[in-house]
């Protein structure tokens, strides 16, 4: 009995950790066949997407209803503008690229782009307009050029070729003995954080949403990798509007502008030097880093 018990309890641990971690949903329902609980309006159009403003309109959300996660959180990206989102762990940044990707559907306010909301038109189209790099990525058990071309399936090898130059992870790949069709995932090559997350980047490229979310996985990177990874990321997000999850504050200095939130809540906003100026929680945790950082280097 126990030893049936144990597999099962670990493909429940396995397959919570893939829906915490993961922002790429379709994949996830791809891997586990399932269907996602967020269905189609009867009819639903495609999302005409025109300069991909994004807007969170009073959004609430809980995942329980005991437990209020987001409270109106009312915030725009220009078309083509970058917002950056810091805050505490746990203060609710990840589940607005969870709304936003249309994992969940906000209990009050809504989600629109283009002043479109999103839960009017069809989850494909809305899909087709997002690219998410996420916290953590899943890597299949397949070739490394499988994983890239997952980004949009029809790619040309050139198109792959050139997302993972634009990713700085080619020469990488190209210097393995099996070079592309090196098999990575957990029964192959085991990549790196850093890694990961240029195949990730990769794939967003390839796929060329118009609406960019990037959730820093900056926890498992250490500070080189890490700015090494936000340089590629800025270079990827030009001319894209942009939700940026970060972690660590210098990497948000160059945002149009900054949400910190707390406990579900926008308590500050502005640019980096309208927050220091304004000395409050943005200028303390900005002052704590900074002496961290001098501390380790
Ligand atoms: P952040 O990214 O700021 O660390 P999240 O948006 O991931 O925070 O999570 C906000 C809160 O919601 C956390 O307390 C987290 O534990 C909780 N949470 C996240 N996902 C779920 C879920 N699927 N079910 C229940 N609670 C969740
Ligand atoms: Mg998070």
């Amino acid at each position: 009995l126990l030893q049936l018990f144990i597999p099962l309890g670990m493909l429940g641990i396995v397959y919570r950790q893939i829906k915490y971690a993961l922002a790429d949903m379709d994949l996830v329902f791809k891997l586990l066949e399932r269907e996602p609980e967020i269905e189609d309006a009867p009819g639903a159009p495609a999302l005409a997407l025109h300069t991909g403003e994004v807007r969170f309109e009073h959004v609430d959300f809980h995942y329980q209803p005991e437990r209020a996660i987001l409270r109106d959180v009312d915030f725009t990206i220009p078309a083509g503008q970058t917002v950056a989102v810091v805050g505490h762990s746990g203060a609710g940044k990840s589940t607005l690229s969870r709304l936003l990707f249309r994992f969940y559907d906000p209990i009050g306010g809504r989600v629109l782009i283009d002043g479109q909301d999103i839960r009017a038109v069809s989850q494909d189209s809305l899909r087709a307009a997002i690219g998410i790099v996420p916290q953590d990525t899943v890597l299949f058990n397949e070739s490394i050029y499988y994983n890239l071309a997952y980004g949009r399936p029809g790619a040309s090898r050139a198109e792959i070729e050139q997302a993972a130059e634009m990713a700085h992870i080619r020469d990488f790949i190209e210097s393995l003995p099996d070079g592309w069709e090196t098999v990575v995932g957990e029964r192959g090559l085991k990549l790196s954080g850093g890694e990961k997350q240029r195949v990730a980047i990769a794939r967003t490229i390839l796929k060329r949403p118009r609406i960019l979310v990037f959730d820093e996985a900056t926890s498992s990177l250490d500070s080189r990798t890490e700015q090494a990874i936000q340089q590629t990321l800025a270079e990827v997000a030009e001319n894209h509007t942009t939700l940026v999850i970060a972690h660590r504050l210098s990497t948000v200095v160059e945002a149009d502008r900054i949400l910190v939130m707390e406990a579900g809540r926008i308590r500050e906003q502005g640019t980096h030097q309208q927050l220091l100026a304004a000395g409050g929680q943005y200028a303390a945790m900005w002052e704590l880093q900074q002496r961290e950082g001098a501390l380790s280097s």
